[in-house]
């Protein structure tokens, strides 16, 4: 392929290969070949909101807009080759559209005059773009009725991946061919709707090692290397390339030779990990013979199936709401009671810590009506909507305690920051108890109940909360996040997003001596408990439970085995 510039192709390393070679950041490892099948997003729609600083609202358009006129600008180049300048040129039309003047002033006037959301202002004034030229005379302008649309949609959807919202999206197929999914970036509820046996691998233009989306494609299984930049465009599309999510290399249009060497390295991978069987059925001790509790994250009850073939002992982490974000209004209480119910029971003993709803910041799904916020992050979000919506809060807590029965489930509540708010979280739960007393419903009086110190005042507190609690899970993806000042979200932070940090380590072995000081258990459930080069560390600095992706558990044990 003749697509890329000189400086996007490298030689293939030692690989003796003519494949264009692109490079991203590696985000979740393993090999996998496919076909690239870009996502193609078409708008939600778009409801009207009220917005307290229209000036904000128009800024938010000023940018989708200009991003989306660099998409457009990066598709006309693309095109150009690929489909001549007769084609192609439909993208500069798309741009004019969206630099006209009259377009511009009329949106904004809206978000004005009406202090509505960007969204619903752009879809508005499109269709009174389109209705104008669907009336036209000339069988030209008529087409352009379609263009609007079509362009506004764009933007629409920019601003709504923006904001977290998964637009409607079309994934094409190549036969039975295994995909690999390309797209600028990928909302975290759109990563959770992917079909695992079709989706074996994820590319992105954009994104953040630590972003839910990559958290998820690691839960998941799923090799993805992110922050590809422009290299990865659509004219990409249908090409066969191999994904390695170790090293961040993506190979295009490969030869049998670079093939056969893949093929290799996945069966010597595969080797590995049938070594590693060896620690299956064995409990997690280090040489000394200390026990960790070696459990898995998962975020669906379909992922039950995982945690028993990697062998964990229980799960640390389900992050509930993949639930609501899969969900397109609040799952009712019925809906999570069997959800529960099904992953307690078929976890046949082992534990499932089940954390309170952590929606808001990158994860939000539109039902919940959640406002624009600057800084979503550190925002209403967790169990501070939980506390001030209870009848969303209570659903959740009735739904878990009456699963409770059915196995070894424990609740955990995600953000906290005050002794109250814990109070608070723990007399929603009383109450809960009290109404399913009343009514017969049987739930379990002993069941445990944790939160998670991912927020440094929480680290700092650790001594006053751990009596009111029976353990402690340390969030370091959070807990990194907020001790830093460091946007887990934004790429170009990266670098300063160091987990390792000292400050960091301070509150983790803080947190762990106020647990144990107050006789609870304290572990660690952000993506740093993976990091086998962290593992001696977080024992030492005296975690009891290490909670990773299903894949990283028998690496983990394996790796813990050797340390004294
Ligand atoms: C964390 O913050 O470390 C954590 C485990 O929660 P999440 O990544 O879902 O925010
Ligand atoms: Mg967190």
């Amino acid at each position: 392929m003749v697509l890329y510039s000189a400086s996007d192709i490298t030689a293939a390393g030692a690989d003796p290969s003519s494949a264009a070679l692109l490079h991203g950041t590696p985000a979740s490892r393993g090999i996998a070949f496919g076909r690239i099948t870009f996502l193609k997003r078409e708008a939600a729609p778009a409801p009207k909101r009220q917005v307290a600083d229209a000036a904000a609202e128009q800024e938010r358009f000023e940018k989708a807009r200009t991003a989306a006129i660099a998409q457009l600008g990066q598709l006309y180049g693309a095109s150009l080759e690929k489909l001549g300048e007769q084609n192609a040129v439909v993208f500069q039309i798309h741009q004019m559209m969206l630099d006209d003047p009259d377009y511009v002033q009329q949106i904004n006037a809206l978000i004005a005059d009406e202090q509505c959301n960007a969204e619903y202002a752009v879809e508005t004034v499109a269709r009174r773009f389109a209705e104008i030229f669907e009336h036209m005379d000339n069988d030209y302008m008529r087409g352009r009725a379609a263009d609007v649309m079509d362009v506004s949609r764009r933007v629409i959807s920019i601003l709504q991946l923006e904001q977290g919202v998964a637009s409607p999206h079309q994934i094409k197929k190549y036969g039975d061919e295994p995909l690999i999914l390309a797209t600028d970036d990928l909302a975290p509820s759109e990563t959770v709707q992917l079909d695992k046996d079709q989706v074996v691998g994820i590319l992105t233009s954009a994104g953040s090692t630590r972003s839910h989306t990559v958290i998820f494609a690691r839960t998941m299984g799923i090799p993805a290397v992110i922050c590809m930049g422009d290299p990865l465009n659509e004219s990409l599309e249908g090409a066969f390339v191999i994904v390695d999510g170790a090293s961040g290399q993506v190979y295009v249009d490969p030869d049998e030779a670079l093939i056969k060497s893949f093929k290799e390295r996945k069966r010597n991978e595969d080797a590995l990990r049938a070594r590693l069987e060896l620690f299956r059925g064995k409990e997690t001790r280090t040489l000394s013979g200390r026990q960790i509790h070696l459990y898995a994250n998962i975020g669906s009850a379909d992922d039950i199936e995982l945690v028993k073939a990697a062998d964990a002992e229980g799960v640390g982490l389900f992050r509930s709401e993949y639930i609501y974000l899969q969900a397109k209004d609040f799952p009712s209480e019925e809906e999570q009671f069997q959800i529960y119910r099904d992953a307690a029971r078929d976890l046949e003993g082992r534990k499932l810590i089940i954390r309170t709803l952590d929606i808001g910041a990158d994860k939000t799904a539109d039902y919940f009506m959640l406002k624009h916020e600057e800084n979503p992050a550190m925002g209403m979000r967790a169990v501070r909507i939980c506390l001030s919506r209870p009848e969303i809060f209570k659903t959740q807590l009735r739904a878990l305690l009456r699963a409770s029965v059915y196995g070894n489930l424990a609740i955990m509540f995600p953000m906290i920051t005050a002794v109250d708010e814990v109070k608070s979280c723990l007399e929603k739960l009383d109450e809960c108890r009290a109404e399913l007393k009343a009514a017969g419903i049987p739930y379990k009086d002993d069941l445990e109940v944790g939160i998670m110190i991912e927020t440094p005042a929480a680290a700092l507190i650790s001594d006053e909360l751990a009596p009111l609690v029976d353990f402690f899970s340390i969030g370091t993806n959070d807990l990194t996040q907020f001790t830093l000042a460091v946007d887990r979200q934004n790429a170009e932070v990266g670098r300063f997003l160091n987990p390792y940090h000292h400050a960091v380590k301070k509150l983790i072995r803080m947190t762990v001596e106020n647990a144990h000081q107050a006789g609870i258990w304290a572990g660690v459930c952000g993506e740093l408990a993976a990091d086998e080069g962290f593992t001696h560390e977080l024992i030492s600095l005296g975690v009891d439970e290490i909670s990773v992706a299903p894949s990283s558990v028998l690496m983990l044990r394996a790796r813990i085995a050797t340390l004294a």
